[in-house]
């Protein structure tokens, strides 16, 4: 076998050819999951106000420090404010303020009395009130910034944006924010053989899979796709179609199929022509033939052509140079199993269809029977894809190895 690049190897080239992509600047609502270009620094206080944390009576201490149930403290009830007021008048000794729960505290007021430790009740608003306990200077009030101060970083530069960062950043009137721009990835399909989706069946053919798979793995990390329609096997369509892609200045470009050595596999040798080819064999199983490239330096990768090598190498090798483009994690479920039944293996990184199962705390490995990589359904039931390492030929039952999670 002539040079087969090890999957470590030919990570690290493709990633040291991807670099991050800009930022641009978005609206709030649509910052959802999207990574933060740059560090949030608060412009406001939070609360900007003092405010109530409670329904009740705004009052002030010295008024009320021998209250008690036995021995109430009679008030005069001389203003109310509701949320969204803002009151001027300040609180006079003997005087109480009917408050609600985030209400601006007037000046004077020096905690809030909940409405359960008063005689009070809001259907019948009376003038007075009986005050039933003493208070704690501060108390049931919060004051001015408790939850965010005027120049805090709330949020650092790298982070994804969560619902609650959302919130945060609605309460702080951030309505526009930076963040990192979605990759753009033009997705092609090639082989004489295919149909789209909706056309009839046809003797001798089979339907495009992989390019509503690779556009779903896309999506799933969160890049944008432009799907061109099926390329025939001939130079002249595969030069055509590299051109489209080109013209569409996406940030990544990913074909399946013809990238072998078939009579019609013509991807790698108009790459070669229009582009560079890095490397294109990797010791790997599925999806040895794997062509990495540039074409006018957009990273370019040629998938191979069955649907199950599509689903892992996009996982090992493409996956990998999205998350870098967007500067996002990289969270792949792992888990170990223990091997149920020997396996072989032919030396080459081998990712291999299992399904799970748990007893006594410990999971277990099965390979699914049909390791064929054409065979597509074998992914669909598979629960995970156990990693044998290279220069491994039998893996013995009772052995344990690290499994990538499906589910
Ligand atoms: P190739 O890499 O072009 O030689 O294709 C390898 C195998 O994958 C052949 O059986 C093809 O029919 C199949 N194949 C190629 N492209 C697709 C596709 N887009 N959807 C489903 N199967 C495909
Ligand atoms: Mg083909």
């Amino acid at each position: 076998m002539d040079n087969l690049l090890s999957v470590d190897d030919a990570l690290r080239r493709i990633l040291d050819e991807i670099s991050q992509l800009p930022s641009e600047t978005i609206r709030l609502e649509e910052a959802l999951g999207r990574v933060l270009a740059q560090d949030v620094t608060s412009e406001e206080d939070l609360p900007p106000f003092p405010a109530s944390a409670v329904d009740g009576f705004g009052v002030i201490v010295e008024d009320v420090q021998f209250a008690s149930r036995q021995n109430p403290q009679v008030l005069q009830v001389s203003m109310e404010v509701q949320a969204g007021d803002f009151v001027t008048d300040v609180l006079k000794p003997g005087h109480a303020v009917r408050i609600m729960t985030g209400a601006a505290v007037p000046q004077g007021v020096t905690a809030i009395i909940p409405i359960e430790q008063t005689d009070a009740d809001w259907e019948h608003k009376s003038s007075q009130v009986n005050i039933y306990v003493k208070a704690e200077s501060g108390q049931n009030i919060r004051p001015i910034g408790e939850n965010i101060q005027h120049g805090q970083t709330v949020l650092e530069a790298g982070q994804v944006l969560r619902p609650q960062d959302i919130g945060l950043l609605a309460a702080l009137g951030v309505a526009e924010v930076d963040v990192i721009r979605l990759s753009h990835v033009v997705v092609i399909s090639t082989g004489d053989e295919l149909l789209e989706v909706d056309q009839p069946p046809e003797r001798g053919k089979i339907r495009d899979a992989n390019s509503l798979t690779i556009t779903s793995l896309v999506n799933t990390y969160g890049g944008v796709v432009t799907r061109l329609p099926i390329v025939r096997d001939t130079p002249q369509d595969v030069r055509a179609a590299f051109e489209q892609a080109i013209a569409h200045q996406p940030d990544m470009i990913i074909s399946s199929g013809g990238v072998s050595v078939g009579a019609v596999d013509f991807v790698r040798s108009i790459l070669e022509e229009v582009g560079q080819v890095h490397f294109w064999r990797i010791n790997f199983k599925p999806g040895k033939p794997l062509a990495f490239g540039k074409l006018q330096n957009i990273p370019f990768f040629g998938l191979p052509g069955n649907p199950v090598s599509v689903l892992v190498t996009f996982d090992v090798m493409v996956r990998p140079a999205l998350l870098k483009q967007m500067n996002k994690p990289d969270n792949v479920p792992m888990q170990s199993a223990i091997l149920k039944e020997s396996v072989n293996s032919d030396g080459r990184r081998t990712y291999m269809r299992v399904k799970l199962e748990s007893q006594d705390g410990q999971l277990y490995a099965t390979a699914i029977g049909s390791q064929s990589s054409g065979a597509l359904y074998s992914m669909v039931i598979a629960d995970g894809l156990l990693i044998l390492p290279e220069e491994i030929t039998y893996a013995s039952a009772g052995e344990s190895y690290p499994v990538r999670l499906l589910r």
